[in-house]
């Protein structure tokens, strides 16, 4: 039984983990979509891999993040929407090619800005170090002030989640932030061992993202909606409650019996149903029961 039990452990494991790569050659992943304004001077373009947030500043525009290879020309086409203003500037929440993966579209003149982590991984990645243009040219380890009055950006890192490279994305002046594939589609975010995640760091680091983040309204998800505040609060309990009772329960009771147990405080987070144009990504509840596995795994291999 307890062989059993470890076999589905590393079952749904090694699916997690070939999820990112399979994700992207799916055929339902919506294309590149239209650009829409979140507050002055700040948009979100959706679709084709993460969502890219367009900042217009003074110096021109900067992008946070660049969706998956092949969609840069659609992405400048939304931009061109909105500014004439050249692109100046890209910043990656994190290494994954559904982020990183249109950075060599732009010149290479454009300062690609990420974690230190995330470069590490990128110069990892043979396919995105053999391009320049798609590789980081600055990188900041806690903090990082960008541009200064209505332009400033700060750029948090609080630790391990996703990867070990997930950085904060702060725009002051408008009150919002991206929160990378740390916080996407309203579900339990995809750990990626491979690339530093933590199931067990997760709930600290977003913790130290909510005590430490100040003055924040909206709050841009990797992939799918523009959140609030409050709403980003209630994902982080919901990120402590599910380790917290993933331990607990571990040896004892079922990762689905532990995530049954989380659906009447987090109905949103434990939802059976599929969300739109997101079908690629799994259930919430489903993600719930991954991560209540990662939980076992991790626990496991102290
Ligand atoms: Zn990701």
């Amino acid at each position: 039984m307890a062989h059993r039990r470890l076999l589905s452990v590393l079952a749904a494991a090694a699916l997690m983990v070939a999820g990112a790569a399979a994700q992207q050659q799916r055929p339902r992943i919506p294309p590149t979509g239209e650009i829409a304004e979140v507050s002055d001077n700040l948009f979100v373009i959706p679709g084709a891999g993460g969502n890219t947030t367009v900042f217009v500043t003074q110096a021109g525009v900067v992008l946070v993040d660049t969706k998956l290879p092949n969609n840069g020309e659609a992405i400048l086409n939304q931009v061109r929407r909105v500014t004439d203003k050249p692109v100046s500037m890209i910043i990656n929440t994190h290494s994954h090619p559904d982020h990183i993966g249109s950075n060599d579209y732009f010149p290479a003149t454009v300062d690609v800005v990420t974690h230190e982590n995330t470069r590490k991984w990128m110069a990892a990645n043979p396919r995105v170090a053999s391009i320049p243009a798609a590789m980081p040219d600055k990188t900041f380890t806690d903090r990082m002030t960008l541009g200064s009055g209505n332009d400033r950006i700060e750029l948090y890192y609080f630790g391990a989640g996703h990867t070990n490279g997930d950085a904060f994305v702060v725009f002051p002046a408008r009150r919002a932030l991206c929160a990378g594939d740390l916080f996407a589609w309203k579900m339990s975010p995809l750990i990626d061992p491979m690339a530093g995640g933590s199931v067990l760091a997760l709930p600290d680091t977003l913790e130290k993202a909510l005590n430490g983040i100040p003055n924040v309204d909206t709050v841009i998800e990797g992939h799918g909606d523009v959140n609030t505040w409050q709403g980003f609060r209630d994902y982080v309990a919901f990120n402590r409650a599910l380790v917290d009772a993933a331990k607990a329960g571990m040896g004892k009771q079922t990762a689905e019996e532990i995530a049954a147990a989380l659906k009447p405080a987090f109905p949103v987070f434990t939802k059976e149903q599929l969300l739109p144009d997101m079908e690629y990504g799994g259930t919430p509840w489903s993600r719930a029961i991954i991560n209540v596995n990662m939980t076992f795994q991790e626990l496991g291999k102290r």
